[in-house]
C-alpha cells in the first residue's frame, strides 16, 4: 500500500541519517529496505517480491515468519521474556537437551551466547584453559565472525584490517582443489598435502603450544569447500596425536544446512570436542549461538569456575526459538528437503548452468549449501572479482538478480546458492532460471 511504500522511505532516511551499517563505508552503500518477509521471500522499498536465495546471512533456514516459531515466540513473551543465566529456564533446558541429542558424540553440555562469534570466542576459552596451551590453528578462507579474536582467527581479507598481531594465532591451508596450494590434481592428493602440511605447520610452531584447531566442517562464506573424504578424519588424528582440541565452526554449515544436521556428519565417526553454532539453530529470529561441549571438557570446569559469562547467555526467547524452530525442522523434514534438492535439484541444475555458461570456473556444495565460482578466463581461472573485493561485472550480476526478483548471495566473485531449506522444488527451479539469465552478464566479461 501506499501507507507501507511511504514508511519504507522514511524509514530509508533515518537509516542513511542515523544507522551505522556492518563492514561498509557508510557513505558508498545504498542499503536495500525490507519492508515484509515471508516463507522464501522478502519485499523491497518499491514493493517488488524477490525470492531469497541468501536467507539473509545463511541464517533463515526455515525461511522468514514460520508460524510455528513466530507463535513460540509470542507465548514465551508472554510468559517470561528474560531471565539472567544463574536461574533454571525451562526454553533454556530444552534447547540445550535437544542440542546435545543433535549433536554427534558426547557433547552433552551447552553454553550459549548471542551469536556465532561469541560462540568462537568461548569455545576457544574453553579449549586454552581445558589444555593449557595458547595457540590457535585457523584455515585461510574461512570466517569466524567479528569480535577481537574470532576475527583473527578468521582467514580471509577483513582480518587484515584487525590484525595487531600477537593473538596467538597461525593459520594454515585447508584443500581446496579448484585453487589448490598443493600443486595437487585430484581431491585425493589434495586431501593428502593439506594434512601433511598441516601436521608440518603444528611441528614447525611447536606441537605443545596449540590449544586448539578451529576449522569451519564446510567453509561457508569463503567459497563453500566441501572438504575431500577422509580430511576431517586426517584433522581429528591429528589433533588427537598432539593434544589439540578440534573445534568444529557449524555456526553457518550447522542446522541442516548442508543436508545433515550438522556438516561433520558428512565424515562419518568424526567427533570433535567442541561444536559452535548459531545462525540456523533458530533461523535467527531472535539472537542465539552457544557450544556444545564434550564432557572431557566439561568435566576441566566441574569443580572449577569457568571464567566466562553472558547478560543473555541462554535468553528464554531465543531459546524458545530454537526449541520450536528444531521442532518444526523435525516434523517438516527440512533436513531430509535440503537433502534432496542438493541432490535432484541444485547437483544437476548448477552443473548444466556451469556447461552452458563460460563464466562459471566451478561449481561445489551440497544441500542447500552452493557456491558458483565466477571466472573471467576458465584455463587460467582468474577471478571475476579479485580475492577481497567487488568488480563492476559482480556488481551487474547482482543488480540484474534483482530486476529479476532474486536475492541473492554473493562474496568477492562467487554467488552462492543457499536459500531457507524448506524452499520448494519449484522455488528453486525459479531461482535457478533467473541464475542462468544473468550469467549470461558474467559470460560478456569472459575471455572466450
Ligand atoms: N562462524 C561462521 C562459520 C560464520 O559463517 C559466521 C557468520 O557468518 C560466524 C562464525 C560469526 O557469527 P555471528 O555473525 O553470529 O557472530
Amino acid at each position: 500500500t501506499e501507507d507501507e511504500l511511504a514508511a519504507g522511505r522514511r524509514a530509508y532516511d533515518l537509516d542513511r541519517r542515523h544507522v551505522f551499517h556492518s563492514w561498509s563505508a557508510q557513505k558508498q552503500i545504498k542499503p536495500m529496505t525490507v519492508t515484509k518477509a515471508e516463507g522464501s521471500y522478502v519485499w523491497d522499498g518499491d514493493g517488488n517480491r524477490l525470492l531469497d536465495f541468501s536467507s539473509q546471512l545463511v541464517n533463515t533456514n526455515i525461511g522468514h515468519q514460520h508460524p510455528k516459531v513466530v507463535a513460540a515466540i509470542q507465548e514465551q513473551a508472554g510468559k517470561l521474556c528474560t531471565i539472567a543465566p544463574q536461574y533454571v529456564n525451562d526454553a533454556r533446558s530444552e534447547a540445550a537437551r535437544l542440542v546435545s541429542e543433535l549433536t554427534p558424540g558426547n557433547l552433552d553440555t551447552v553454553f550459549f551466547t548471542n551469536g556465532g562469534a561469541d560462540a568462537i570466542e568461548h569455545a576457544i576459552r574453553m579449549a586454552r584453559l581445558h589444555t593449557g596451551r595458547y595457540k590457535v590453528l585457523s584455515a585461510y578462507r574461512s570466517y569466524h565472525g567479528g569480535t577481537a579474536l574470532a576475527i583473527n582467527v578468521t582467514g580471509d581479507p577483513r582480518r587484515l584490517a584487525n590484525d595487531y598481531g600477537n593473538a596467538g594465532t597461525v593459520h594454515f591451508h585447508a584443500p581446496f582443489l579448484y585453487r589448490t596450494q598443493f600443486h595437487s590434481t585430484t581431491e585425493d592428493e589434495e586431501c593428502q598435502r593439506a594434512l601433511e602440511h598441516l601436521e608440518q605447520l603444528i611441528l614447525l610452531d611447536g606441537p605443545a603450544a596449540f590449544a586448539a584447531v578451529v576449522l569451519e566442517s564446510i567453509p561457508g562464506t569463503a567459497g563453500i569447500m566441501v572438504p575431500p573424504p577422509g580430511y576431517l578424519a586426517g584433522v581429528r588424528e591429528l589433533t588427537r596425536k598432539y593434544g589439540i582440541m578440534f573445534i568444529a565452526d557449524e555456526v553457518m554449515a550447522g542446522f541442516g544446512r548442508s543436508g545433515k544436521w550438522f556438516a561433520i556428519e558428512h565424515a562419518e565417526g568424526v567427533e570433535p570436542d567442541l561444536i559452535t553454532f548459531a545462525k540456523g539453530v533458530n533461523s535467527g529470529y531472535v539472537p542465539l549461538g552457544g557450544v556444545a561441549i564434550s564432557d572431557e571438557i566439561a568435566a576441566t570446569f566441574a569443580d572449577t569456575a569457568y571464567p566466562g559469562g553472558l547478560t543473555y547467555s541462554g535468553h528464554p526467547l531465543a531459546c524458545a526459538a530454537a526449541v520450536a524452530t528444531i521442532g518444526a525442522m523435525r516434523d517438516e523434514g527440512m533436513v531430509e528437503n535440503a537433502a534432496r534438492l542438493g541432490s535432484d535439484v541444485f547437483g544437476p541444475g548448477l552443473a548444466e548452468l556451469a556447461e552452458r555458461h563460460p563464466s562459471v570456473g566451478e561449481i561445489r556444495g551440497t544441500g542447500a549449501f552452493w557456491a558458483i565460482e565466477l571466472v573471467k578466463n576458465r584455463d587460467t581461472r582468474e577471478p571475476l572479482a579479485p580475492y577481497g573485493g567487488s568488480s563492476p561485472a559482480m556488481n551487474e550480476l547482482i543488480a540484474a538478480c534483482k530486476e529479476r526478483g532474486l536475492l541473492p548471495f554473493a562474496n568477492f566473485n562467487r554467488i552462492h546458492v543457499v536459500p531457507p531449506l524448506n524452499v520448494s522444488e519449484e522455488e528453486a527451479r525459479t531461482g535457478l532460471g533467473i541464475l542462468d539469465e544473468v550469467l549470461d552478464i558474467a559470460d560478456s566479461h569472459t575471455a572466450e
